[in-house]
C-alpha cells in the first residue's frame, strides 16, 4: 500500500466511537489505538442514542472534534423481517441526532457506517456506489437499508448546506470477533460457526444451512473493515459514499463447507429451504477505494479461523 499523507490528521483529537461496544465499533477503537488519539466513549446505559437533547446534550459537554457512527441496531436476515420497526426507528433516530447534534457544535469530522443492503436487489454485480436509488431494495431488509440511505443523504445535505466534513463508508457483509452469535439475530457467518461447533461437539451427522445455499456474498474480516473505515477518515473528504468489501464472492454453500474444515465437523450438510435466502448475490465493486491506496489483507480462511479461535476462548471463559 503506498502511504500517503492524511488530508485528516487523527493524532492529538479527541475522538467518538459511537457504538463502541459493537463489532464494527470495538475494532474501529482498536484501530485508533496506534492512531496517537484520545478516544471518548459512553455506555448504551448512561446515554440512549434515539434521544435526541440527551444526544445533544452529552455532545455538547464532552465536544469530540471527530465521529465514528458505528452505532446501529443491526441483525440478520431473521431479524430484520421480525423487528422493522425498530430497524427503522432506532437507526433513523440514531443517525439523525447524531450528525444534527455533530453539526451544531461543529465537529471536525464524522464517518458514517452504512451498509451494503443500501443497493437495490437486482442492482448489476459488482455493485458500483451509483446503483444507489436506481430500484427497488431486497425486501427482507429494506427498513434497515432506507434508515441507512437517509443516513448518506443526511451527510450529503449538512456538507452541501453547511460544508460540514461529513463522509459515508459501505461495508460489505461484515464478521469477526465480538460479533453476535445469537441464531434467532446473527449474520450467516456467526450462526454457521456456533452452529457447526454444537454439530461437531453432539456428533451431529449434519449441519442445518438456511435457505438453498445458492445466495452469493463479499465477506470482510471486521479488522480489515476498521482499518479501511479510518483510513477514508484520514484520507477521503467528499459526499459521494464508498463501498468498502473484499471484491470477492462465496456461496453460502462453499462457504458453509469452509467453516466444516475450520471447525472440524465432518458431517453433510442440509438446506433449510423453508427459510429465505435473501438477495441472490452481493458484491461491492471497490475500486475506488483501491483507487485511493486501500486493499483488504485478511482473507476468509483466516478470518474464519481467528474467528473460530475467539468464540471457543468465548465459550471457556464467557466473562472476558
Ligand atoms: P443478508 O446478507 O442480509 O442476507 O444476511 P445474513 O447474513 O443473515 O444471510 C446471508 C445468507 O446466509 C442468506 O441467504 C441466509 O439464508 C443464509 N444463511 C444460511 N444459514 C444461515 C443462518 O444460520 N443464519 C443466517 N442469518 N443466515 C443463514
Amino acid at each position: 500500500m503506498t502511504e500517503r499523507v492524511p488530508s485528516y490528521r487523527l493524532a492529538g483529537k479527541r475522538i467518538w466511537v459511537a457504538g463502541s461496544s459493537g463489532m464494527v465499533g470495538r475494532a474501529i477503537s482498536r484501530q485508533l489505538e496506534n492512531e496517537n488519539c484520545e478516544l471518548i466513549s459512553v455506555g448504551r446505559e448512561r446515554l440512549d442514542l434515539r434521544r435526541q437533547s440527551d444526544v445533544e446534550d452529552w455532545m455538547a459537554e464532552t465536544r469530540p472534534q471527530a465521529i465514528f457512527l458505528a452505532a446501529a441496531k443491526v441483525g440478520g436476515i431473521m431479524a430484520n423481517q421480525t423487528f422493522p420497526a425498530d430497524f427503522l426507528y432506532d437507526n433513523l433516530m440514531i443517525e439523525s441526532n447524531i450528525i444534527h447534534a455533530a453539526h451544531r457544535i461543529g465537529v471536525e469530522k464524522l464517518m458514517f457506517l452504512g451498509s451494503s443492503c443500501i443497493y437495490p436487489r437486482n442492482a448489476a454485480q459488482p455493485i458500483t456506489e451509483d446503483a444507489l436509488l436506481t430500484g427497488a431494495l431486497e425486501p427482507s431488509n429494506e427498513w434497515y437499508a432506507i434508515a441507512k440511505i437517509a443516513g448518506i443523504k443526511l451527510c450529503q445535505a449538512y456538507r452541501r448546506q453547511f460544508g460540514s466534513d461529513f463522509v459515508s463508508a459501505m461495508p460489505t457483509n461484515l464478521y469477526g470477533e465480538h460479533d453476535n452469535f445469537d441464531l434467532q439475530t446473527s449474520h450467516v457467518i456467526p450462526a454457521l460457526i456456533a452452529k457447526t461447533h454444537a454439530a461437531k461437539t453432539k456428533g451431529a451427522a449434519a449441519l442445518d444451512v438456511w435457505g438453498t445455499g445458492t445466495p452469493r456474498r463479499d465477506f470482510l474480516y471486521v479488522d480489515d473493515a476498521a482499518a479501511a473505515i479510518v483510513y477514508l477518515m484520514q484520507h477521503y473528504s467528499d459526499e459521494q459514499h464508498l463501498n468498502v468489501g473484499a471484491g470477492r464472492d462465496i456461496s453460502i454453500g462453499e462457504l458453509s463447507a469452509l467453516i466444516c474444515e475450520v471447525v472440524g465437523f465432518q458431517g453433510g450438510l442440509n438446506f433449510l429451504t423453508d427459510k429465505p435466502d435473501g438477495t441472490p448475490l452481493k458484491k461491492l465493486d471497490t475500486s475506488r477505494l483501491s483507487a485511493l491506496g486501500w486493499q483488504a489483507r485478511i482473507g476468509l480462511r483466516e478470518g474464519i479461523t481467528r474467528t473460530y479461535d475467539w468464540y471457543c476462548e468465548q465459550l471457556a471463559n464467557p466473562n472476558r
